[in-house]
């Protein structure tokens, strides 16, 4: 039956089969990976094996597996991923791991805020919170469907102590907090997709994802644009913003630093295909 699902998949275009279908078996029969293999050629309760055939049928119709599930990995975390909230994605574990390493150089792990703005599912807040990230940590994102699931994740992983969440416009519902210039760093995956790329994406992320997490605008750098002219205010001095960015992006944003006398130092690095995904300013 394994194989016959992978090869389901693999013919409705559905790149990682073998992965997917690995974490359908792993789910239904509540066995870890290796395990499923051990197990895969014995027969199933029959239970099992319609509820294997009903989510390979659905993920066939490109319906998310996060979603079948209604969970994902990331990182450090298991997170439950709501329909209508943008499913995280393995690159955006770098921002994760740059954010660590950032607030060690700046002898901040421990202490020190961290503002995660556009949280989704909370999956970079929650990581970094269980990792011990930071004294306090605080999300927003302009979705009540985002809030609602990004405080499950934090009750679900124990961290809820950690994070205090706020629905509103990127820094708009932290005006009343007085942490003006107290944070040592501003992390966000924001929407960074132009506009009119939505519908060559995969069915996927154009018919799942909500568009208000992908859509950035005409050039893709809206709410790059918003989230880098406000995070000055709420970073001191030596702080960073930390950004996941588009794989073509690097030179605009170069030219947008370039323009910011707000920020002394910008970096990037590069995610496992190669591509400069994370960008990193430094606050004079
Ligand atoms: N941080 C999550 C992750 O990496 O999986 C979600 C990232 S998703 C690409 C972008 C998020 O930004 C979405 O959850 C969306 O609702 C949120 N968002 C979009 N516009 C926003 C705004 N103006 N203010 C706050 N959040 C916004
Ligand atoms: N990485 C996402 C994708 O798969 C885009 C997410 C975003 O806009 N931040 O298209």
């Amino acid at each position: 039956m394994f194989a016959e699902c992978v090869s389901a998949l693999n013919e409705a275009g559905i790149p990682n089969s073998t992965k997917e279908v690995e974490l359908v078996f792993s789910d239904v029969l509540k066995l870890q990976i290796p395990q499923v293999y051990l197990h895969f050629q014995d027969a199933l309760e029959q239970e099992d094996s319609e509820r294997i055939t009903g989510i390979i049928a659905e993920r066939k119709k490109r319906i998310p597996l996060a979603y079948l599930l209604s969970k994902v990995e990331f990182y450090n975390v298991e997170l439950r991923i709501n329909r209508g909230v943008f499913v995280p994605r393995p690159e955006t574990e770098l921002l994760v791991e740059n954010t660590i390493s950032i607030l060690k150089d700046i002898n901040d792990l421990a202490a020190g805020k961290i503002l995660e703005l556009g949280t989704g599912s909370g999956a970079i807040a929650c990581a970094l919170a269980k990792d011990g990230a930071a004294e306090e940590i605080i999300a927003t994102d302009i979705s009540g469907e985002a809030i609602t699931n990004a405080t499950q994740n934090a009750e679900l992983n124990g961290v809820e102590d950690r994070i205090s969440f706020y629905q509103g416009h990127w820094f708009e519902p932290l005006r009343d907090l007085g942490i003006e210039g107290e944070v040592s760093i501003v992390v966000s995956n924001p929407p960074y997709i132009r506009r009119d790329d939505i519908p060559g994406l995969t069915p996927e992320v154009k018919d799942y994802d909500p568009q208000i997490a992908l859509d950035g605008g005409p050039d893709g750098l809206k709410c790059i644009r918003e989230i880098m002219s406000e995070a000055p205010v709420f970073l001191k001095s030596g702080g960073c913003l930390i950004l996941e960015i588009g794989y073509d992006q690097r030179h605009e944003l170069e030219n947008l630093f370039e323009g910011n006398k707000h920020y002394d130092d910008i970096e990037f690095v590069k995610d496992y295909n190669g591509y400069d995904r994370i960008c990193i300013f430094k606050r004079v």
